[in-house]
């Protein structure tokens, strides 16, 4: 039994206090702590966060040495050995660990020391009543199974093994919830940080939702309870998995008012992503690549497959908001439309294949840089676009559907606990349908030209039209009543005070024709000043071939260029369903959509 304390040291400091306790160390006993985080595929180094380490052995101080990145060896030790840590904690994201008067979070990965060969041992955690005033109304939310707790859930959690320790993100504080049950299952949600909101809307619909995910992978769910662990911000967006479990950071504004009736944008954003988190309790945390089996923390663990888990999982994210009557076919295809805008918009998708955007997770899609548009697509938005295709392409030509893969894939490997090989998806996919898919995955997965998807789409009485984004805010799928041409600039920008500073140029546009850079903070174009507010407008009075002078600091150098601008692109994609298709037609489209 390994057995760990957590302290809530320095709130001020943000200073947690973590001992490991062994008995019956061996007389070089390492210690080390993961240098990432399943699920987000960066190598971290959490070990940079330790502050200070001390060990003791019977009562007395023994020698510490760091050997690597993140191991340490305690020599001399008896018959038992604790080792202290005082771990830093001020990072806001679902990846990291926080610690301030407002709110605890951790991340096991953060904060427990894995003594090596005992990562299969059982593990108990104390998790220390804090001390401090400020924590009086503070609670405890995890999926961690609580052994002896109090009533705000401080005390003693255990968890079979190391890998399961590190899986239970811990919440600590004046959260507020809802509990509900889905198959049966007990399922909470917490939400940290200030918000109002209709926790019990949120609830009642996460259920209808959570029974549809249950209903497709069959019952009953793969854990004893599920908690969403939410932190409601200003600005920011994104979620990690876990085995019974997610962490979500989104904004405060997308969650719905008090007797709000309907399902804005925002909050379907919301609900997309517990949707989304919620999927890969299956698909990544049980069906995993061979590679994840184990997860080996010290260094990266490359597959092609990446899209298999992130593409699959996002094009369901949205598919299961309509399964489960939340949203109505037309607000599941616009959400479709823009998921296909921001692969059309990225010209990285005709460079990379997402065989190899999934192969160079770890250097490239996180670790986003100004070329990364121009080079590399992501394997969650393509990868989605790919579900879609397969999904069409086996209920169009053969009687299965990604469903039934999917089910498979669960029941063969997510149930079984076996890793899923590098060729085993393709191999499965020709297996259920009979179709020989090689020229599908050749052009789809291991290839850069866009997918037949309107096509496709036309089989199933979808249409899928291409058209020019009406300015810097259009990410929508929705039909545009304009009619006069967008111009383009061939940049993707964000705010400045002075400006627009401009984060990619993109390959072949009008910006990178006149020599502009990313990084130049445009502040006037055609001698008259530019804010993102006004860009659209000024815009419109100018003609497609005129040359417009921009002007734009680089560094604190001003340069000016001369910019011959273009008609946008038609890369805004617009899905709408086609009015009295043939019956054939209509039979697909209701088995794919309900209408
Ligand atoms: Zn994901």
């Amino acid at each position: 039994m390994i057995r760990y304390t957590v302290r809530l040291a320095d709130l001020n400091r943000h200073h947690f206090e973590v001992l490991c306790h062994i008995e019956n160390p061996v007389a070089e006993q390492r210690f080390s702590l993961p240098s990432w985080i399943p699920g987000s595929y960066l190598l971290r180094e959490f070990a940079r966060h330790i502050v200070s380490i001390r060990a003791k052995s019977d009562g007395r101080e023994i020698d510490v040495e760091k050997v690597s990145k993140g191991t340490w060896c305690c020599r001399g030790a008896n018959s038992s050995l604790s080792v202290t840590i005082e771990v830093y904690a001020l990072d806001r994201s679902v990846r990291g660990a926080y610690l301030d008067g407002q709110r605890g979070y951790f991340n096991g990965t953060c904060l427990f020391l894995c003594p090596e060969g005992l990562d299969q041992q059982p593990v108990e955690v104390l998790l220390e009543t804090p001390g401090d005033l400020r924590c009086e109304s503070w609670r405890v939310a995890t999926a961690m199974v609580p052994k002896d707790v109090d009533q705000n859930g401080f005390g003693l959690y255990r968890a079979e093994n190391y890998d399961e320790l590190i899986d239970h993100p811990v919440e600590m504080s004046d959260f507020s919830d809802a509990a509900f049950k889905v198959a049966g299952v007990p399922h909470l949600l917490v939400i940290a940080g200030r918000h109002r909101t209709d926790l019990e809307r949120i609830a009642s619909d996460l259920t209808q939702l959570c029974e549809a995910h249950v209903d497709l992978f069959g019952r009953p769910p793969p854990f004893d309870s599920y908690c969403f662990l939410g932190l409601a911000v200003g600005e920011g967006y994104g979620g990690l998995e876990h085995r019974a479990s997610s962490s979500l950071i989104f904004s405060r504004d997308d969650l719905p008012k008090l007797g709000q009736p309907d399902i804005p944008l925002d909050y379907q954003r919301f609900l997309s992503l517990c949707s989304h988190e919620y999927f890969h309790t299956w698909n990544v945390k049980r069906i995993k690549p061979k590679t994840f089996t184990p997860y080996l923390l010290d260094r990266r663990a490359h597959t092609r497959l990446m899209w298999v888990f992130e593409g699959i999982t996002s094009y369901y994210q949205d598919l299961m908001l309509l399964r489960s009557d939340l949203i109505g076919s037309d607000a599941y295809l616009s959400r479709l439309g823009r998921m296909l805008t921001r692969v059309y918009r990225s010209p990285g998708r005709l460079k990379q294949s997402i065989s190899d955007s999934s192969f160079d997770a770890w250097d490239r899609l996180y670790k986003p840089e100004a070329n990364s548009t121009n080079a590399t697509i992501s394997y969650y938005s393509k990868g989605a676009l790919v579900a879609l295709a397969l999904d069409l392409t086996l209920r169009k030509d053969s009687k299965a559907t990604l469903d039934q893969v999917i089910g498979e894939l669960w029941k063969r490997f997510g149930e079984a606990g076996i890793g899923l090989e590098e060729d085993e998806f393709e191999a499965l996919c020709q297996e259920i349908s009979d179709l020989d898919l090689t020229s599908f995955f050749d052009l789809a997965v291991r290839g850069t030209k866009d997918l037949p998807l309107a096509e496709l789409l036309t089989a199933f009485g979808v249409s899928l039209e291409f058209r020019q984004a009406k300015g810097p805010n259009d990410t929508s799928g929705l039909p545009s009543s304009k009619s006069e041409p967008s111009l383009d600039l061939g940049v993707r920008f964000r705010r400045h005070p002075a400006g627009l500073e401009l984060m990619t140029v993109v390959d072949g546009g009008p910006a990178e024709r006149a020599g502009m850079n990313p990084g130049d903070v445009v502040i006037a174009i055609g001698g008259l000043r530019i804010v993102e507010s006004n860009l659209a407008k000024r815009l419109v009075r100018l003609e497609s071939g005129e040359t417009v002078a921009v002007t734009a600091f680089r560094g604190d150098e001003l340069m000016e260029f001369s910019v011959m601008l273009v008609e946008g692109d038609r890369n805004t994609c617009v899905l709408e369903t086609v009015q009295k298709p043939k019956t054939a037609v209509l039979e697909r489209r209701k088995a794919w959509l309900g209408s």
